[in-house]
């Protein structure tokens, strides 16, 4: 192994979010080009809005994607425990001492002080920042503090300088210490704040790069101080850009959690190479050009120099085509697998339908599946009862208001009666021969027919359709939409 050790560190509140996921992967692809490490460590010291599930979630989800970690609060390792709530001692421990080292004090600062004088900054039209007051505190004042029972907390003494930050995507940054103020690291209570506790947790599991969205940016210079107060040697950095929404902004909750949980994608039949490909291209190229990559080609072509700087924008018909890509590429008995598992959640009892015919259908379908879920639309109509499928109403309107569709529909019935043996070649010959005879345009009289058998205008060819539903459910279900045709229209 090399000695590349990278870390994710979800907070878990939540559902697993897209960006938070392509953090995930761009450290695990860099991790395993590299032969390094790669860690998930926890990251809930917000102890009110950090739950169990949310954890489990996170890891069940991570698994899906097929982003295995070396070290971890499951598999354990070298550096446990990797919970950081759990870390909590050691963070007091160095928070001591940087007290002892003078690096550090106590502020006695109520929030009515502190809110006051940021009025009063904002007043001014300045940028509120903490004047330091409680640094140059005497032992006198901090002891009346003190007796008093102020609630304190911990903040860093900052001297003025400038803070570089190399950054392996972005360049180099750097940022003036008078943007900062001496700002809080520890709580009240003595409970470390997030800045804090990732710096001491990631120079402890001796993390070599961190790669993290660009939203993170204004955090590097205060996690370099602290490492800096710590004597500890601070990690490289990679900042990846945000992925964004069609208005431009941070995808977020706001864009709903069917768009934005990693969950959600699952939840809807997506394949998990496809969207960790997809989320990988969102920011990363190998050149310009390749857009579908195995897990392995990822591994072996994965750099961070290749990592553009701007935000990528989530389109989800490109991610939509991509899934397509994979699933097209999979087996027919792979399709059927997954195609099966919507189709009995959506409540279909498949127990009496032969796998061979399943596997007919889901190969008709064909390149129209571009996700399991996709199962349902372009197929759910051949397990229904032979009145248990809807007229889609578009179809409706397009083909069954013409005056000649309920002629044809009428009409069919007696041509595919006489259809023997009623498979693809026969049904073709027979219906052809009727629309040559009837000189119809075909398509006016197979889409209405297509739509009373199926409900839907868009799917497999007609007389696979045909076929695979059989004679008797085919003239029963002509028969229907003949009855009610005249009372949709
Ligand atoms: N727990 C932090 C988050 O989820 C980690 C950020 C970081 O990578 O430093 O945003």
């Amino acid at each position: 192994m090399s000695s590349v050790r990278v870390r994710f560190a979800p907070s878990p509140t939540g559902f697993l979010h897209i960006g938070s996921a392509r953090t995930a992967l761009f450290n695990w692809l860099f991790a395993r080009h590299h032969n390094g490490t790669f860690i998930l460590r926890v990251d809930d010291t917000d102890g009110a809005r950090s739950t169990a599930e949310s954890m489990q979630n996170i890891f069940d989800t991570m698994h899906w994607l097929g982003l295995e970690w070396d070290e971890g609060p499951d598999v354990g390792g070298p550096h446990e425990p990797y919970i950081q709530s759990q870390r909590v001692k050691r963070h007091q421990e160095c928070a001591q001492r940087l007290l002892d080292e003078g690096k550090a004090y106590c502020c006695y600062c109520t929030k009515d002080e502190l809110a006051e004088k940021r009025e009063q900054a904002q007043a001014k039209k300045r940028t509120y920042r903490y004047d330091g007051r409680c640094g140059d505190l005497s032992d006198a004042e901090r002891a009346k503090f003190e007796v008093e029972g102020r609630e304190w907390t911990v903040r860093l003494k900052i001297e003025p300088q400038t803070i570089p930050v190399e950054d392996l995507i972005l360049g180099d940054v750097s940022f003036e210490s008078d943007t900062l103020d001496d700002f809080i690291f520890m709580k009240p209570g003595f409970l470390p704040l997030y800045n804090y506790a990732s710096t001491v947790d990631d120079a402890d599991l001796e993390i070599t790069h961190i790669i993290r969205g660009q939203d993170h940016l204004s955090n590097t210079p205060k996690q370099i101080l602290i490492y800096k107060a710590l004597e500890m040697e601070p990690p490289k950095f990679a900042h990846i850009p945000l992925v964004i929404d069609a208005t431009g902004k941070k995808l977020s909750k706001r864009d709903g959690e069917d768009v934005v949980s990693v969950e959600a994608y699952r939840r809807k039949g997506y394949l998990p190479d496809a969207l960790a490909n997809y989320l990988v291209r969102l920011a990363w190229s190998a050149d310009d050009e390749q857009e579908i990559f195995t897990p392995d080609e990822l591994i072996e072509k994965f750099t961070l120099e290749r990592v553009g700087k701007s935000p990528s924008r989530f389109d989800l018909q490109k991610l939509g085509w991509m899934n397509g890509q994979y699933v097209q590429k999979q087996s027919v008995a792979e399709r059927t697998d997954g195609s099966v598992i919507f189709l009995e959640k959506a409540g279909f009892d498949l127990s009496d339908v032969p796998r061979a015919k399943l596997e007919r259908i889901v190969d008709v379908v064909g390149d129209r599946l571009h996700n399991y879920a996709d199962i349902i639309a372009y197929a759910a109509y051949f397990f229904t009862d032979d009145d248990g499928y809807e007229f889609d109403p578009a179809a409706i309107k397009k083909w069954f208001k013409k005056d000649d569709a309920l002629q044809a529909i009428q009409d069919v019935v007696a041509v595919l009666e006489a259809v023997e043996p009623f498979d693809v070649a026969h049904i073709d010959e027979a219906l052809r021969a009727w629309v040559d005879e009837t000189g119809a345009k075909a398509i006016q009289v197979m889409q209405p027919i297509r739509v009373a058998v199926s409900g839907k205008m868009v799917g497999p060819g007609l007389f696979d359709v045909l076929e695979l539903l059989g004679k008797d459910a085919v003239i029963v279900r002509l028969k229907r939409a003949a009855n009610e045709i005249p009372s949709l229209r």
